[in-house]
C-alpha cells in the first residue's frame, strides 16, 4: 500500500525557523544565514519522510511565514504598496506578512485570518482592479529541485486556484470571477514548469471545497479545472481536500480529469456516504485521509484497517494519507522528557505519525496482520484501562438538568438589582483583565518554576504586583478594577494547570501564525477542579479597594478550543466537565465577596463548524449552555461579564445574547464597530463594552479619537447599556503606554459622561 503526506510542520523540531526568523528581523543574521536554516529544515523533513517509506513526500509545504502568502507571491498578486518599498525579495515578503515601518516607508501587514477550523492563521490575499495574475516565482520548482538533489523525489504541493480565489479579498470593483481566467492560466504555466522538471505528481490543495458552496462556486471550480487539467501533460494531478467532506461538489469533482482525489475520512462526516452514493472512478487514485493530522492521539489500527478495507469496494487504487497537513500537530514526542510512559504511549505527534503510516502500509492487506508485532503493540494501548477516569465527574455531568443552565432571575430583572447594588452610574469604565507582563512579573513565575523561590515568596511577589495594579487603577480613576493576572502566563494554560485531567508538554509547539507558536495543553482524562484557583488573588485584590474588582476566569469553550481534546468522549461532554469546574470557582468567588465575575470566551467562535447547517446541532447547542452552566448558580446581584476577542459574531448575535451574561466586552476598534448594527437589529440585551481602542499596537490613542468612537457608539447603543474599555487584555503592552492610554480613556469617558 502506498502512502502520502499532505504537509509536514515547518518550524522545526525546536522551533529553529522561528528563532532564526526573529534574529533576521532584528538584523542579527543575514538573508543567507536564514536561508541556510530553512534549507537544513527542509532536508531534515524530507529525509525523515523518506526513511519512513512515505511514497508521496510533499515539497513546497515549507514556508517562511505562510503558504497562502507564498501563493500570493507566486501568482504575482502581492499588492503594489509592498513592492514600492523597494526592499529585497525576502524583505518585501516579510513586509506583507508583518507590516513595515522604516526608512523605506510605512505599510500595514496584510490582514490575517483563521485557516478554516484550525488555530493556524493565513494572510488574506488582496486583489485590486489592476492586479495582474500570472506565474511570477520559482519557489515550488526550486524546492522540488532541491529535494531531488538529495535524492528525494517529491510531490510539490500548492494551494489550488479555487481556494485562492475564495480566500482573496477584492479591493476594487472587480469580483473573483474577473480573475478566474488569469488564475487558470497561471496554474497552466505552473504545470508546464512541472512538466519540464519531470515531476510525477503535483498536489493542489482545495480546502475551500469543504465549505458551503453555491452553484456559482461549483461552476467556478469546474470551469477553472477544466481549463487547467487540459494542459496537465504528463504530470499527474492530485486534488487534495481536508477539514471536511465535499458534499456540494463531489459529482463534479469526480467527473474532472484529476488523477487522484484526496478525501478526509475523519472530519468528513459525509465522505463515506458520498462514495456509497456516487461511487469512485476506476481511473483515479483514492488518497484516503485516515490518520488524524489535527490531533495528537495514536491511531487505533483496528479501526483504520477496517476503514481502509471498507474502501476497497470503491477503489482498487488506494493511497493512505493523513487527514490534513501535519502542520497542526507538534513535531515529536521525543522532545518530551517528563511525560509518564502510561501517558505518552497514547500519543503520536508528527514524527510518530510517520511511523504509524509506515506500519499501517505494512499491515493493510497483509495476511495474519493481527499477529504482527506492530499491530499487537498498538492494540495493547487501546485495550488498556484508561487512567484519569473520574466516575464522580461523569455522574455529575450525566445528572445535569435544564435548571442547571438557567439563572433563576431573568436578565432584565437582574439589571435593576445590580445597578442598585453596584452603584456604578452611567457608562462605567473598566479593562479586560491583564495588565502589562513586566520583566519582574515574568521572572517571578520562572523563578518559582525553577524552584529558585518558595511558594510563599512567589505569592508575596504576586501580592505586590496586585497592589501596584490596584493603585494604578485607583489613580487613573477607573470604575471597575481588575487584579491584573500577574499569576498567569496564558489564560488557558493557567486553568489547565489547576484542573485534574490535564497534561502539559514541554516542547509540543504548533504554529499559529508566522513565528508565533502555541503549546496547547492536552485533555487527558475527566476534568475536575481540585482546589480553588483564583480566589486567593481576587480576594486579596478586592481587599485593597472599595470599588468592585472583577474575578477573572476563562470559560469552558475557550479552554476546550485551545487544548488538544480527547477522542474517546464528545466535545460536549468535555465542555460540560470544564463548565462544572469553572462553576465551582464562580461560586467560590461569589462566596468570597466578589461582586463582578468575568468569564472570558475569547475563542468561542474557533470551533464553529465549517458547515452552517451544523452550527447549532454540532456546536452552539452545547457550547452556549456550557457557558451558562458556569454562572447559572450565582445570586441575581452578582454581575457576570464575558469577553470575546473578535467582534466577528454578527451571524451568531442571538447565540451570544443567549450566553445570558450581564455584560460583554469585545474587540471592535479594528472592525470599525460594524457589529453594533447587528446588535441593534437583533435587540441585543446584554450590556456591551465595544473596545474603544486597539491594544495590539503600542500607539497611545488620543482623548478625541476615543470621544468620537463613544459618540458613534451612543448613536446606536442605549447609554444605560454601554461600558467603556480597551478591546482586549493589556498584557503585551508596556506600563508607560498603558498608563497614558488608560488616562486618555478615563478622560474621554468623563467628557461623554458630562455630556449625557
Ligand atoms: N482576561 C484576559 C486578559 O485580559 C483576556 C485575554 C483575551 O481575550 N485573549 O488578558
Ligand atoms: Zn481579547
Amino acid at each position: 500500500m502506498n502512502s502520502s503526506l499532505i504537509g509536514f510542520p515547518r518550524v522545526g523540531k525546536l522551533r529553529e525557523l522561528k528563532f532564526a526568523s526573529e534574529k533576521y528581523f532584528r538584523k542579527e543574521i543575514s538573508t543567507e544565514e536564514l536561508e541556510q536554516v530553512a534549507k537544513g529544515l527542509r532536508e531534515m523533513h524530507w529525509n525523515l519522510q523518506q526513511d519512513a517509506g512515505i511514497s508521496h513526500i510533499p515539497s513546497n509545504d515549507f514556508s517562511y511565514y505562510d503558504n497562502v502568502l507564498d501563493l500570493t507571491v507566486l501568482l504575482n498578486a502581492l499588492p503594489e504598496s509592498y513592492k514600492q518599498l523597494g526592499l529585497s525579495e525576502r524583505d518585501t515578503y516579510f513586509a506583507a506578512a508583518r507590516g513595515y515601518q522604516g526608512e523605506a516607508g510605512d505599510v500595514k501587514a496584510l490582514a490575517m485570518k483563521k485557516w478554516f477550523n484550525t488555530n493556524y492563521h493565513y494572510l488574506v490575499p488582496e486583489l485590486f482592479d489592476d492586479s495582474e495574475i500570472k506565474l511570477a516565482g520559482d519557489k515550488p520548482f526550486d524546492e522540488y529541485e532541491e529535494a531531488k538533489q538529495i535524492g528525494v523525489l517529491t510531490k510539490p504541493v500548492i494551494i489550488g486556484g479555487f481556494t485562492f480565489l475564495k480566500l482573496a479579498k477584492c479591493k476594487g470593483s472587480k469580483t473573483i470571477n474577473d480573475f478566474a481566467e488569469d488564475v487558470a492560466n497561471a496554474y497552466i504555466a505552473i504545470l508546464d514548469r512541472f512538466n519540464e522538471q519531470g515531476v510525477e505528481w503535483v498536489q493542489f490543495d482545495e480546502p475551500s471545497l469543504v465549505t458551503d458552496l453555491t452553484q456559482a462556486d461549483v461552476a467556478l471550480f469546474t470551469a477553472l479545472y477544466e481549463k487547467v487539467l487540459a494542459h496537465k501533460g504528463n504530470v499527474k494531478v492530485l486534488l487534495q481536500t481536508y477539514f471536511g467532506d465535499i458534499r456540494d461538489s463531489y459529482e463534479e469533482v469526480v467527473g474532472l480529469d484529476f488523477d487522484g482525489i484526496g478525501l478526509d475520512f475523519l472530519e468528513g462526516k459525509q465522505t463515506l456516504a458520498l462514495l456509497e452514493r456516487h461511487g469512485f472512478p476506476a481511473d483515479k487514485t483514492l488518497f484516503a485521509g485516515v490518520v488524524n493530522g489535527k490531533n495528537i492521539w495514536k491511531s487505533d489500527y483496528k479501526k483504520v484497517i477496517a476503514l481502509v478495507n471498507g474502501l476497497e469496494k470503491f477503489s482498487q487504487d488506494i493511497v493512505i494519507s493523513t487527514s490534513c497537513s501535519l502542520l497542526h500537530v507538534p513535531y515529536t514526542l521525543e522532545n518530551e522528557t517528563s511525560l509518564a510512559p502510561d501517558v505518552s504511549r497514547y500519543f503520536a505527534f508528527a514524527k510518530e505519525k510517520l511511523q504509524e503510516i509506515k506500519e499501517l502500509t505494512e499491515l493493510i492487506g497483509a495476511s495474519g496482520y493481527e499477529n504482527k508485532e506492530s499491530y499487537l503493540a498498538n492494540q495493547q494501548v487501546f485495550s488498556a484501562e484508561r487512567v484519569y477516569e473520574d466516575k464522580h465527574v461523569q455522574a455529575s455531568v450525566a445528572s445535569l438538568t435544564e435548571r442547571d443552565f438557567v439563572r433563576n432571575v431573568p436578565r432584565t430583572k437582574r439589571r435593576a438589582i445590580q445597578k442598585e447594588k453596584l452603584q456604578l452610574g452611567l457608562l462605567p469604565t473598566t479593562t479586560i483583565g491583564s495588565f502589562p507582563q513586566t520583566k519582574e512579573v515574568k521572572q517571578n513565575r520562572s523563578k518559582y518554576r525553577k524552584g529558585d523561590i518558595t511558594k510563599a515568596e512567589y505569592d508575596e511577589n504576586i501580592k505586590g504586583f496586585i497592589k501596584d495594579c490596584i493603585e494604578l487603577q485607583e489613580e487613573l480613576g477607573l470604575d471597575v478594577l481588575v487584579h491584573g493576572e500577574s499569576e498567569r502566563n496564558d489564560m488557558v494554560e493557567f486553568f489547565g494547570e489547576n484542573l485534574a485531567g490535564y497534561i502539559f508538554t514541554e516542547k509540543a509547539w504548533v504554529q499559529s501564525y508566522g513565528t508565533r507558536c502555541v503549546k496547547p495543553p492536552i485533555i487527558f482524562g475527566d476534568i475536575r477542579r481540585e482546589n480553588p484557583i483564583t480566589v486567593f488573588y481576587s480576594e486579596y485584590a478586592q481587599s485593597l479597594s472599595d470599588k468592585p474588582v472583577k474575578g477573572m476566569l476563562t470559560g469552558p469553550v475557550t479552554i476546550l478550543n485551545w487544548s488538544f481534546p480527547r477522542e474517546d468522549i464528545s466535545l460536549k461532554e468535555m465542555a460540560f466537565q470544564i463548565g462544572l469546574a469553572i462553576r465551582e470557582e464562580v461560586l467560590d468567588l461569589e462566596e468570597a465577596g466578589i461582586k463582578i465575575i468575568q468569564i472570558d470566551e475569547a475563542a468561542l467562535k474557533e470551533k464553529l463548524p465549517i458547515r452552517r447547517e451544523e452550527w447549532n446541532s454540532e456546536y452552539l447547542d452545547w457550547a452556549i449552555p456550557s457557558f451558562r452552566l458556569c454562572h447559572s448558580g450565582v445570586r441575581p446581584e452578582t454581575q457576570v461579564h464575558t469577553h470575546m476577542c473578535y467582534s466577528e459574531f454578527e451571524e451568531i448575535v442571538t447565540d451570544i445574547d443567549n450566553m445570558d451574561a450581564d455584560v460583554i466586552s469585545f474587540e471592535a476598534s479594528r472592525s470599525k464597530l460594524t457589529i453594533i448594527d447587528a446588535l441593534k437589529a437583533n435587540r441585543f440585551e446584554t450590556e456591551v463594552g465595544p473596545g474603544v481602542y486597539d491594544i495590539h499596537s503600542p500607539r497611545v490613542p488620543s482623548v478625541e479619537e476615543m470621544v468620537a468612537v463613544l459618540k458613534n457608539a451612543l448613536t446606536k447603543i442605549d447609554e444605560e447599556n454601554l461600558w467603556i474599555n480597551p478591546d482586549c487584555g493589556l498584557k503585551t503592552r508596556g506600563i508607560k503606554e498603558t498608563r497614558e492610554s488608560l488616562a486618555n480613556l478615563v478622560a474621554a469617558a468623563q467628557i461623554i459622561k458630562d455630556a449625557v
